[in-house]
């Protein structure tokens, strides 16, 4: 088995083009929060914004590293002194060595410092949606609370979107800060390295914590956060006994697809990811499990 996929090969290229996307990127509030809200535009679209959170002297999640200068001047005027990355993925880490370099301290969860010390090579559609993180040194999170801003917050495990997810809980203000953990309650489509089973088994502990406001890096809601993973776990549940009961009927993964009750995301996506995000994904692990990246896998299984 090689040790190298195509886009590992292209990936440098790709980095090096200078892509010529609109710029989207204000200041915004979601409930009591303060959020950076980024994104490219392409064709007059706004593209999948991303989120970063500030919470008193922490921010929380590093955005695009297209928008470091933004990250780091909405950081400064916030007086942010710390920040805390919920995943390894290019839209929450892309500004993390601006801010080191500006002398924030940044946190990860151990597995996501390992991960982020190379630069991770991605795939055509993350350089037209978000384009490459640099590679950055980050120290990890010392034991399973961390102070947010005033606050404190529980590190919370999250497998199943990526295997180094961890979410912030902050119970006395009925918070969650979901990273990717939500992302929709009906989402269509996986990509290829999703975790089905672990992204049930973590939707199912994340509903038993008390919090109404979900911090989703995408798409957050101010009220009504828990009722929406709620209603996210039942679809999953929908989901699996479909696809289970569709194969032992003998359908085909593509047929199964075909039959979930959805909405198909737009072509172009579909054209962009080249498989790596699309609702056989989605089929394919539920019966089989996730293919996650080599170079992901490398770091994972390294003692
Ligand atoms: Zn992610």
């Amino acid at each position: 088995m090689t040790s190298w996929e195509p886009y590992h090969l292209v990936d440098p290229l790709l980095a090096r083009v200078p892509w010529p996307f609109g710029r989207h990127v204000e200041a915004v509030t979601v409930g009591p929060v303060r959020a950076l809200r980024m994104a490219r535009r392409w064709g007059g679209r706004t593209l999948m914004a991303v989120h970063c959170y500030v919470v008193g002297d922490t921010l929380i999640d590093a955005g695009l590293a297209c928008y470091a200068s933004d990250v780091l001047a909405f950081a400064r005027e916030g007086g942010v002194r710390r920040a805390l990355v919920t995943h390894h993925h290019e839209d929450h880490v892309g500004g993390a060595s601006a801010l080191v370099a500006e002398g924030v301290d940044v946190r990860a969860p151990a597995l996501t410092a390992r991960l982020v010390r190379e630069p991770l090579p991605v795939r055509f559609y993350q350089h037209v949606l978000w384009g490459r993180a640099p590679a950055v040194s980050l120290r990890g999170f010392e034991g399973d609370a961390v102070a947010l801003g005033p606050y404190e917050a529980r590190v919370v495990a999250a497998p199943g979107h990526c295997d180094d997810q961890v979410v912030l809980h902050v119970p006395s203000q009925g918070w969650l800060f979901s990273g990717d953990a939500f992302l929709d309650e009906r989402v269509k489509v996986f990509r290829r390295d999703e975790d089905f089973a672990a992204t049930v088994a973590t939707l199912e502990r994340l509903c038993a914590l008390d919090f109404d406001a979900l911090f989703c890096a995408h798409r957050p809601r101010a009220t009504g956060g828990r009722e929406a993973l709620r209603r996210k776990l039942a679809w999953m549940r929908e989901v699996e006994g479909l696809v289970r009961r569709r194969h032992v009927e003998g359908a085909t993964v593509k047929a199964i697809a075909r039959e979930l009750p959805q909405v198909r995301r737009g072509a172009l996506l579909d054209l962009l990811a080249l498989g790596d995000v699309s609702v056989e994904n989605m089929v394919r692990a539920v019966l089989e499990g996730p293919r996650p990246r080599r170079e992901v896998r490398r770091t994972v299984e390294r003692p």
